[in-house]
């Protein structure tokens, strides 16, 4: 089957098209600016798929595309697993806006702009969200009076789905383990962050909440905080909402603490004697060494730690400076296999360690292009 995965924003629409047969990617590109009147860009996503269109034409090999599968950020409570779309369907994630106000809208922009162009070709919705729909009550309630939950919908409802459940599938695999009695910790650190607790091969636990802001220290978002900061600071009249929006979501995280959120340039900088961009690594790497130590226990004992995503996946003086701090886990890194580039799932720890620490390199776009092939017949 040949899939079109598309990742659509407000201003930007990101596609592939998998091969889900033979597991290859024939394109993949990107289209930009999209609304902005000068220079010749798409005035709406109808023209950026018609875009697509054209760029697509000759990379194909006279095939045509058979299934569109779209990421979606947020399903809220009614997703917990890929649908294939209708009209319903799209009016329902639109509907789910306020909890995703600049992605929800925009994928349903994608969704209906193809639904134009290609009426009769099926189209499968994959959510962010969904793989954390297995969480049990205890773990996605706040403590916080209950009408904040059935009137506003204030729940953790964790993101980065699609990735912490291909990461474990792979991971369970390369252990030759049953992923129904897989648990694992997964690690999945890009320039957002989260990490989730995986027990029987499924979501108990994940660090991201209600948005993307809470849990670990990321690029540009400080994670966990003391929600009395933000209340405090508006009342002294110092901050707005808005102000305190921005500086936690955009000039937090590793950013706030070291002037860089990318951290190829953190960990450059640390290594150079810049006190700062220290004290991001040594921060970010204790709230997740904290993290692991929870989940661990959530999960009944992890079979495994897994690393992935941009840091996860190639930072591996991030990855050293978080498992030297497991001691009291048992787990002992493979300092070799931990520097040693490659592209594969593999195992960093040594033959002793107590549990084996993993890198598995995360494909969002597959996980979506099989889930899409799987819902079309494919
Ligand atoms: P992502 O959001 O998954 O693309 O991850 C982005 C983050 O990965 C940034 O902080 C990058 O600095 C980091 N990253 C990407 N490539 C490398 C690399 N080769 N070494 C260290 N960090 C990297």
């Amino acid at each position: 089957m040949l899939v079109l995965v598309i990742n659509s924003g407000s201003s930007s629409l990101k596609y592939q098209v998998r091969d889900t047969a033979a597991g290859s990617r024939l394109a993949n590109g990107l289209v930009e600016r999209i609304g902005d009147a000068s220079g010749g860009h798409p005035a709406d996503h109808g023209e950026a798929i018609e875009q697509v269109l054209a760029e697509l034409e000759g990379a194909l090999g006279g095939r045509s595309i058979d299934a569109v599968g779209h990421r979606v950020v947020h399903g809220g409570e009614r997703f917990g697993a890929p649908v294939l779309i209708d009209n319903e369907i799209v009016r329902a994630i639109e509907r789910l806006a306020p909890l995703a106000p600049l992605h929800n809208p925009a994928n349903a922009l994608g969704i209906r702009a193809v639904t134009a162009k290609w009426p009769r070709i099926p189209q499968v919705a994959v959510f962010d969200t969904a793989f954390h729909r297995t969480m049990p009550e205890h773990a996605w309630r706040y403590a916080i009076p209950d009408a904040l939950y059935t009137e506003h919908g204030v729940r953790r409802y964790g993101f980065h789905g699609t990735s912490h459940d291909y990461v474990t599938g792979l991971a369970a695999e390369l252990l030759g383990i049953e992923r129904s009695r897989f648990n694992a910790v997964v690690a999945h650190l890009g320039n957002g962050a989260s990490v989730t607790a995986v027990r029987g091969g499924a979501s108990v636990d994940t660090s991201m909440g209600y948005t993307p802001l809470e849990g670990l220290v990321m690029g540009t978002r400080s994670g966990d905080l003391d929600p009395s900061i933000v209340t405090q600071l508006i009342v002294r009249g110092e901050y707005t909402a808005g102000d305190l929006d921005r500086i936690l979501n955009q000039d937090s995280g590793l950013k706030g603490l070291s002037g860089n959120n990318d951290m190829r340039s953190v960990v450059e900088a640390a290594a150079e004697g810049d006190d700062g961009a220290e004290l991001a690594l040594a921060v970010a790497a204790y709230r997740l060494q904290k993290y692991i130590g929870g989940y661990h226990v959530a999960v009944g004992g992890a079979h495994a730690l897994v690393f992935t995503a941009g840091i996860g996946e190639n930072s591996w003086p991030f990855r050293e400076r978080v498992v030297e701090g497991l001691g009291a886990l048992g787990v002992e890194l493979d300092r070799y296999a931990n520097v040693r580039r490659s592209g594969a799932p593999r195992v960093i720890s040594t033959p002793e360690s107590a549990i084996p620490v993993l890198v598995v390199p995360t494909d969002e776009e597959a996980q979506i292009a099989a889930a899409t092939a799987a819902l079309c017949g494919g």
